[in-house]
């Protein structure tokens, strides 16, 4: 094993146990001069591409590939891939940084999403030497376009119930069968990393050319957004694919692909989060100029709540993508650019952040674009103006790479996991919890400022999800897994503080370094916990209610109320100020 240093960096779900340090977790602020070159590259890029919109809405996949190859010169196809393949082997957040921009992008964003991510990682972290040398250096380029055939019509979300067939051959090589659904730049691709199960039982991955005879794909799918990107079905009749494009091991096909998955959910919280800021820009710089009543719809209380609020959420969105593409970086520290298993293992020990990433991400978005839509009135309905594109081109976000509902089961499904492996001490926690609640608690001393008794509400927050997560393990014990409503409940709360527990740290970071903007940070982590509070509260109460009855439910319910005593913040007042930024830059202003 390589010394990386997951042994002093905080495990997944750490979070969950122990207050945050702000000066402990990378954030937007401690940039490299490097990553600030990257972001340049990427807005630039994202500009250039901006330019075709319309053009690539037509599925010009001769441009959406010179695109790509663009975007392959300028090296933001080559974040994952070492410099021995053609790549730059670049950090994590630099991975962010550009698919925050690239997330301003739609659907060329769900392109390259495709490309770099779920065709480029597989071959990287499970390819052999002669596999990575044949294929990485003409995909970093663009010159070849991958893609990702892991669903089928009749297997989504249960992937691993795949009809696709694999028939081993006496010379070792594969002849595969079936029929993959909405694959992601299936009309134009070079290279399918594929799914099937070889004698119709071990799930397995394969490299499979667009060449090989018998790969054909389907007409293109009739769909609700991203209307410039591919979704078609890719057939396999009969295709002998060579012993050589086996990738991985028979039988450990959901490695790949679950691995792989992880990766794309991280990186969705990150172009989701850089798609919520363009849309604040678009929404404060037309309340700016739309006039009703004789001055600018900026003015008004109601449309300044909403943009406080889009400000708040995707503040929030935003620290935890850094912070946890910091924490996988520093797990990285240390091993070798080749070294795919150290990527491997840095990945799934962040895999509950990168799903939480993936739920709030795709939520923030959504609501983000429903409140742009709605200030752009009738203009927000009609196709004059972007917001109603992108509102149609975010919905997908819920539903692909792991829908929310499957999302949501995984969050506390996997602490449970680690709980029950002793690797992360939750048990203990949780009954060290109950007997503290049972004590009489001596007053606490009030919070010194916003920020103080904002970091004193995430404590109470971690505290709740403790209680419900505790309780359920004790109520259902092996069968937790067969109560998905309270396993959804139990989510809410722990997305809720990793939320807020990174944009209350990145705020107190902000204010102790002195950093520009360190107020309308405070402002944004304190509104995010003010609604936070709230929901906390209720998905608790839901929990605690479909677990306990009589004089038990009225003891968690008085135990609730010790647990989360949070004073409300003036929030009017606080949004108010964080649209006022938002309006007067044009932009999302931190
Ligand atoms: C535009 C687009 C691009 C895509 N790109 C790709 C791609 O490149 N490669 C690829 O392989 N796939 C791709 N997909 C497919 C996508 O990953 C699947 O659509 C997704 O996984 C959901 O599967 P499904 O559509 O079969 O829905 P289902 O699995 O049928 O789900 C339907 C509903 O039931 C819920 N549900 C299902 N199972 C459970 C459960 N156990 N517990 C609780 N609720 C459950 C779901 O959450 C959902 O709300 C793409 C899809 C779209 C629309």
């Amino acid at each position: 094993m390589t010394t990386t240093a997951i042994e002093t960096v905080p495990r997944g779900g750490a979070w969950l146990l122990e207050a945050t340090a702000p000066d402990t977790l990378f954030t937007p602020e401690r940039m490299t001069e490097e990553h600030r070159l990257i972001l340049q590259t990427a807005r630039e890029f994202t500009a250039e591409v901006n330019e075709h919109t319309e053009q690539l809405e037509t599925k010009d996949w001769d441009l959406t590939r010179e695109l790509l190859r663009r975007a392959g010169e300028l090296g933001l196809l080559s974040v994952n891939v070492p410099e021995a393949y053609g790549g730059l082997a670049l950090d994590k957040a630099s991975a962010a940084i550009i698919a925050g921009c690239l997330g301003q992008c739609g659907s060329f964003s769900a392109t390259y999403g495709a490309h770099a991510n779920l065709a480029i990682l597989p071959i990287r972290m499970y390819g052999t030497e002669e596999q990575k040398q044949r294929y990485l250096p003409s995909l970093v380029t663009g010159e070849i376009v991958g893609a990702y055939c892991l669903s089928e019509a009749g297997s989504g979300s249960d992937a691993l119930g795949a009809r696709a067939r694999a028939t081993r051959q006496a010379d070792g090589s594969f002849v595969l069968n079936g029929e993959k659904m909405w694959i992601t730049n299936g009309g134009f691709a070079d290279l399918y990393i594929v799914f099937a199960k070889v004698d119709g039982e071990h799930f397995t991955a394969f490299i499979v050319e667009r060449g090989f005879e018998g790969v054909s794909t389907g007409k293109e799918e009739h769909k609700m957004g991203l209307h410039g990107s591919s979704t078609t079905p890719v057939i396999l009749q009969d295709v002998r694919v060579p012993a050589d494009n086996l990738l991985g091991a028979v039988g450990k096909g959901h490695k790949v692909a679950f691995n792989v998955l992880n990766y794309g959910r991280f990186k969705l919280g990150a172009s989701t989060a850089g798609g919520a800021r363009g849309a604040i820009g678009e929404a404060a710089r037309y309340a700016a100029g739309r006039r009703q009543f004789g001055q600018p719809i900026a003015s008004f209380g109601a449309v300044k709540h909403k943009l406080g609020g889009m400000v708040a959420r995707t503040y929030a969105l935003e620290s935890m993508v850094f912070r946890t593409a910091g924490l996988i970086d520093e797990t990285l520290e240390g091993a070798a650019a080749e070294d795919g298993g150290a990527v491997l293992r840095a990945l799934e020990e962040y895999a509950v952040e990168s799903s939480i990433l993936k739920v709030e991400g795709s939520e923030t978005l959504h609501e983000v674009l429903d409140e742009n839509v709605q200030i752009h009135g009738g203009n927000g309905f009609v196709r004059d103006y972007p917001a109603e594109r992108h509102y149609r081109d975010s919905r997908v976000n819920r539903i692909f790479e792991g829908t929310n509902e499957i999302n949501r089961l995984l969050i506390p499904g996997m602490l449970v996991k680690r709980a029950v492996k002793g690797e992360l001490p939750l048990i203990p926690a949780a009954k060290k919890l109950q007997d503290e609640v049972l004590a009489p608690s001596p007053a606490a001393a009030p919070p010194d400022g916003p920020l103080d008794a904002a970091a004193s509400a995430v404590g109470m927050f971690r505290k709740v999800g403790l209680a419900v997560i505790g309780l359920a393990m004790q109520t259902y014990g092996d069968k937790l897994g067969e109560q998905q409503e309270v396993l959804s409940f139990a989510a809410d709360v722990v997305i809720d503080t990793y939320a807020a527990d990174s944009a209350v740290a990145r705020a107190r970071a902000a204010t102790q370094t002195g950093a520009a903007g360190a107020e309308l940070q405070a402002d944004a982590a304190a509104s995010y916990v003010d609604g936070a509070a709230m929901r906390v509260e209720s998905r608790a109460r839901s929990a605690f209610a479909a677990m306990a009855r009589g004089d038990e439910l009225r003891t968690r319910l008085a135990a609730l109320r010790r647990l989360l005593k949070v004073t409300p913040i003036d929030d009017v007042s606080v949004r108010r100020r964080l649209s006022e930024a938002a309006v007067d830059r044009g932009a999302y202003p931190v």
